[in-house]
């Protein structure tokens, strides 16, 4: 049997181009391709709310089946195509281990089945199944033919056909200009407002069949012309010099870009009578159901990659490139469905004020470089990339959690004066930069910030902070695609060390793993990987890896101070073997006759409550204990920090942490070992004030936080705060937090 798929595409136009309602439409379509595929049976799968399969029309099977049978995502053969999102072709199906009998769709009689998906975004929508009675092989054109089909039927289900006035869809494409308000969480605290540019947009495709594929392809042709005239020119571009993992990802783009099969391909599915627009988007479908199932996080990536390549060469057809890829606008809030951490980076920091996730957790890698150019945040923003559109005016209010697109203009005047007067309350604390965190009684508390990025060093100076109290290490190597040699490395930390001057930097080593994953690291998925392989437990069992690191810092800091903290260290004995490889590098150094560090403190982030029960032997042999409260906490209270349903659920400010954490400060103090705090609650504060009550004296920090700490100190008496925690501590109350607020208020603290 050969289909021709010019043919049926035409008289599928004429279907998709009638008045009929959707379901006469989807009738007449199924009677269409059983009659030219020459099928006893076409049906049509739409995925509905809870994802269910319903059998939405049907020719050849019992009519009374229709809106009646329904299969679950991964049931029976049909389940499993909208599962995998691939097609499947079987010469004789009941005796299929996955065949899922339905006795009320008559179907007994049919042998064969060839079913593909019905794909529209990267989503698969539905299944379109053809049926014989005798068993036969469906040959790859056919397979071909019906996955051409099922992506004009996308657009029909998925209500993509123009309109109906007062249809739903209609309702849908007037929501596209009223004000809307999306609700997340909050990733990074704060409000921005400007002009949405949207991250990887998925373009749909309106128009698919074409009359004329000669047009089609001289289109073709020209678009791709002038998408790589735009790559070349990005390559070419001085900006991007820096960021080495930019060019590597332009360079595979270009590759893509001028790859014969690709475009082949694409010129082969115009042929075929499709606009070029949909051959793109018909090959990324292809493209999608063979490497989207890939274990490998490498490949999968590159997937992303060809995704976003296809989005331009559509964007190019549609001659929109220019809006979508231009400058940036000068207050441009990102929206992403997921973004990376080097993607972020891509973007003109200058130019971003916000950004939108539509996933996303507070502690995923994303966060923290986000947080560390202080731009607010809201993740797990569900709805935002098809809610929002390119230049919409939009509102980041992260710290309700809420995103307002195209708000009304009393509301963006409400939000710009109050963004105005935090403005100014934050050009007033920045002004005091040079004056010291003391409190109203004397006491000096010592503020450093944490950073990971080279570029967060310059705020030592713009925030007066008093060194860098944690360098997250792992951030360099996340942006890559490969391990920085140790030569790589040395040059980052001198670079680091070099700019921070006189200040002292606190290098943490490498905290991988849990949800902080390097695409060439592999690692065996696990049920919870914050209890897994993560931090010193993957630097000791990969020595080669840690030692390499050392060697690299030992370098850099050559005749200057270095500090040198481990992550994540459970029991004395970790950080034994981990001085051990110290020792052994510093030897080796010495050995080799290099410049040795002229004084190296050695301490460890105190992460996992087990340590407190080892204090008598950890105290003796660390320099400092630097407090990781976001992992502290997690595990002392047993709650996952990065999952929203639970994250609010305890208080840092309980009296358990609280109690804790001045246990932990008193054995310190009595020992003489310096500790600060590094974790999200050191840059809150309201939580900074408890800690300096408890007896902290030294926080680290998110450097955009370290004004407003300073100048919550220098509004409060300590020893006023320290008498009313006592009193508070052996309490039973879930948090401390208000009676703290309400503390902070009646003596004029700036919180
Ligand atoms: C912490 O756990 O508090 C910490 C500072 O480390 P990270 O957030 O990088 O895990
Ligand atoms: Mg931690």
């Amino acid at each position: 049997m050969i289909i021709s798929a010019r043919r049926l595409l035409a008289r599928l136009r004429d279907v998709m181009a009638g008045t009929d309602a959707l379901q006469a439409r989807l009738d007449k379509i199924v009677r269409l391709i059983a009659a030219e595929t020459v099928a006893e049976v076409c049906s049509c799968y739409v995925v509905r709310p809870g994802d269910v399969l319903e059998l939405f029309a049907t020719h050849g099977l019992n009519p009374g089946a229709v809106h009646r049978t329904r299969l679950r995502m991964g049931e029976g053969l049909v389940g499993q195509i909208a599962a995998t999102g691939r097609p499947t072709a079987i010469s004789n199906a009941p005796e299929h281990p996955n065949f899922a009998y339905r006795p009320e769709t008559g179907e007994d009689p049919y042998h064969s089945l060839m079913g593909v998906p019905i794909l529209r975004g990267g989503q698969v929508r539905g299944v379109l199944v053809v049926q014989n009675q005798h068993r036969r092989i469906y040959h790859e054109e056919e397979i071909e033919t019906l996955q051409t089909i099922a992506m004009v039927v996308a657009e029909l289900v998925a209500g993509g056909v123009p309109a109906e006035p007062g249809s739903a869809a209609a309702s849908q494409a007037a929501a596209q200009i009223m004000p809307a308000r999306l609700v997340g969480i909050r990733l990074n605290a704060g409000l921005a407002m400007g002009h949405a540019v949207l991250h990887r947009p998925v373009l749909t495709v309106r128009e698919m069949v074409a009359d004329d594929p000669e047009a089609e392809l001289a289109r073709l042709r020209g678009a791709v012309g002038t998408m790589q005239d735009s790559l070349d020119r990005l390559l070419a571009g001085s900006a991007l010099v820096e960021h080495e993992e930019s060019r590597d990802i332009l360079e595979t783009y270009r590759m893509f870009a001028q790859d014969r099969g690709w475009l082949a391909r694409i010129a082969e599915a115009i042929r075929t009578g499709l606009t070029a627009e949909a051959a793109v988007q018909r090959v990324q479908n292809d493209t999608h159901a063979r490497l989207a199932h890939l274990p490998d996080h490498y490949l999968r990536e590159r997937l992303l990659d060809l995704d976003d390549l296809a989005n331009r060469l559509l964007l190019h057809l549609s001659g929109r490139a220019s809006a979508a890829f231009g400058t940036l606008p000068e207050d441009a809030v990102l929206v992403a469905r997921s973004i990376g951490p080097a993607e972020l980076l891509d973007y003109e920091e200058s130019r971003l004020r916000g950004l939108v996730l539509e996933d996303g957790s507070a502690t995923s890698h994303v966060s923290i470089v986000a947080r560390s150019m202080n731009i607010p945040v809201v993740g797990r923003c569900a709805g935002a990339m098809s809610t929002i559109e390119p230049w919409d005016p939009i509102i980041v209010d992260a710290d309700n959690g809420n995103v307002l697109v195209r708000p009304a203009e009393d509301v963006q005047e409400l939000f710009a004066r109050t963004m105005s007067l935090r403005a100014a309350r934050r050009r007033a604390r920045e002004a005091e930069t040079s004056l010291p965190a003391e409190s109203k009684d004397g006491v000096r508390v010592s503020l450093h910030m944490n950073a990971g990025l080279l570029a967060d060093i310059p705020h030592l100076a713009a925030t007066g902070a008093d060194g860098v109290g944690l360098y997250r290490t792992e951030i360099p190597f996340m942006v890559r695609s490969n391990f920085p040699d140790v030569t790589e490395q040395t040059r980052i930390y001198r670079e680091v060390l070099d700019q921070a001057g006189d200040k002292p930097v606190m290098f943490r080593t490498l905290d991988i793993g849990g949800d902080k994953l390097l695409p060439y690291l592999k690692e065996e998925p696990v049920e919870n990987p914050a209890l897994g392989w993560r931090a010193i437990r993957i630097g000791l069992d990969r020595p080669a890896l840690l030692r390499q690191q050392l060697r690299a810092l030992i370098r850099a800091a050559a005749g200057r101070t270095i500090g040198i903290m481990f992550p994540l260290v459970s029991e004395v004995a970790e950080l034994d073997a981990a001085r051990a490889l110290l020792t052994k590098e510093l030897e080796r150094a010495r050995h080799q006759d290099e410049r040795l560090p002229e004084r190296l403190k050695v301490g460890i982030m105190l992460e996992v409550p087990a340590l407190l029960w080892q204090l008598d032997a950890l105290l003796p042999r660390v320099d400092f204990i630097a407090v990781g409260s976001n992992d502290l906490l997690q595990y002392l209270y047993a709650c996952d920090r990065g999952s929203a349903p639970v994250a609010q659920r305890y208080d840092p400010l309980s009296p358990a942490a609280l109690t804790m954490l001045r246990m932990l400060v008193g054995r310190c103090a009595e020992a003489g070992v310096p500790i600060s705090l590094c974790g999200e609650m050191a840059g809150r504060p309201l939580e900074a004030m408890a800690l300096i009550g408890i007896g902290f004296r030294q926080l680290s920090m998110v450097p955009g936080a370290i004004a407003e700490v300073r100048a919550m100190i220098r509004s409060l008496t300590v020893s006023q705060l320290e008498r009313y925690l006592d009193r508070l501590m052996s309490g039973a109350d879930h948090s401390l937090r208000e009676k703290l607020r309400g503390f902070a208020m009646d003596r004029g603290i700036e919180i």
